[in-house]
């Protein structure tokens, strides 16, 4: 059985689905392991590192793909600069592992369907605590709040801390997190450890003791409504409760120095949290940091990929966060695998068993059909727009 890991062709995709010393933990489990030559080049482990752990390293891609009973991937597939799209590489039967985005692109569902390809979508692994291990969106969510927080940081002609000096007292910078889920916990954490005064917003009232724990001040708002599904994820909210909360966010993000916004709500568009008259009312120099911006951005003057600059406030809209940091991104992402792979793969053989919830969670093309009711609505739905 063999398990193949692909160099990503993305142009800003650094990650890569298997480290080194994740290879060398399969191998000794008596799995044979390819890697792509030059797969983890941009994370820094190189073909002989690979070698050393065990793994026999391919240049040809399409000997790589086509030969795989497992393929690893970080993004998802694409069509290669020979035109060859990497999915029609794939053996029938073969599975393919990623964040595959199936509800944002449920074309490459069907497609993966058509070709007898068995896919699991990382972002489909459910939040429960066996499945911890294997929650990739958690591992890279926390990157991406860290991450949010330096470049904030960094943005900002201001300190962060507050410091007491011969030449005189600075005060702290004060930041406001808005989404305190696993990127937004990170970022208290990360603007917290710099000094910063820090308050945050959730529309789940189930957060404010992990925001109070972290040393923040949780504003907080009460709805009339139930803001949490029973997974523990938010729900859109009614526009009375986005007006509401609108009031009571203005005066906070009027005065922050810093607004990183992380408001996601799963299978829809990012909630809009900060209006243009919102940014007007802020001081120039002040940043938000929207980690939004690829699902439509948490602020209206947002531009996916580009810093903005709106009455002397910055916005940055930074896209794939995780991968920028792509040696810790990378080696938290082969232990989601890796714990993944646990559940699909029995004494040497691969088993896709169903009744496994995790894999009947993540599976979302096998045998030929699409699986998951929501990414067949999403296929539906884009069909519809279409015609
Ligand atoms: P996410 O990325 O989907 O959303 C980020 C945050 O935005 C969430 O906290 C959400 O409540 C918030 N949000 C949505 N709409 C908002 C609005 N209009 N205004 C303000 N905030 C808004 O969430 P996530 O970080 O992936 O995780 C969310 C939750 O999932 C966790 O807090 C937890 O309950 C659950 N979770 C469970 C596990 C586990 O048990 N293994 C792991 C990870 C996450």
């Amino acid at each position: 059985m063999r398990i193949a890991v692909a160099k990503e062709i993305e142009v800003c995709e650094r990650r890569v689905a298997l480290i080194p010393d994740t290879v060398a933990r399969l191998v000794k489990k008596g799995l044979e392991v390819w890697v792509e030559s030059g797969a983890g080049e941009r994370a820094f482990f190189t073909d002989a590192d690979y070698e050393a752990a065990g793994a026999t390293v391919i240049t040809d891609p399409h000997q790589l793909w086509s030969e795989a009973d497992i393929l690893l991937k970080v993004s998802p597939p694409q069509e290669r600069e020979d035109g060859s799209w990497e999915i029609d590489l794939l053996k029938p039967g073969a599975i393919l592992i990623g964040f595959l985005n199936p509800l944002g692109n449920p074309q490459l569902a069907q497609h993966l369907a058509e070709r007898q390809v068995t896919a699991l979508s990382m972002e489909m692994i459910p939040r429960t605590t066996r499945a911890q291990s294997m929650d990739a969106l958690s591992s890279q969510a926390s990157i991406a709040g860290y991450k949010a927080a330096l470049i904030a940081a960094a943005a900002l002609p201001k300190y962060f801390p507050m410091l007491t000096t011969a030449a005189g007292t600075i005060a702290p910078a004060k930041v406001f997190i808005m989404g305190a889920g696993v990127a937004g916990l990170q970022a208290i954490a990360t603007a917290r450890r710099l000094g910063a005064v820090v308050e945050a917003f959730d529309i789940r009232p189930a957060v404010k003791e992990e925001v109070q724990s972290l040393g923040a001040r949780f504003v907080e708002i009460k709805l009339d409504e139930e803001t949490a599904t029973a997974g523990g994820y938010a729900k859109e909210i009614s526009e009375a409760s986005k007006q509401k909360t609108q009031e009571v966010v203005t005066s906070h993000v009027k005065n922050a120095d810093v607004v990183i916004t992380t408001a996601q709500v799963p299978g829809k568009k990012a909630p809009l949290l900060v209006t243009e008259d919102m940014v007007s009312q802020m001081k120039p120099g002040a940043v938000i940091v929207d980690l939004a911006a690829e699902q439509g951005g948490n602020c209206a003057c947002t531009a996916p990929g580009k810093d903005i600059v709106h009455n002397g406030v910055t916005i940055i809209g930074p896209m794939n966060l995780p991968s920028s940091l792509p040696v810790h991104a990378s080696q938290l992402y082969a232990k989601n695998l890796t714990s993944l792979m646990q559940l699909l793969i029995k004494d040497g053989q691969i088993q896709v068993d169903f009744a496994d919830d995790i894999v009947d969670a993540a599976c979302i093309t096998h045998a030929g059909e699409i699986r998951n009711s929501r990414v067949q609505d999403a296929l539906a739905a884009e069909k519809s727009a279409i015609s």
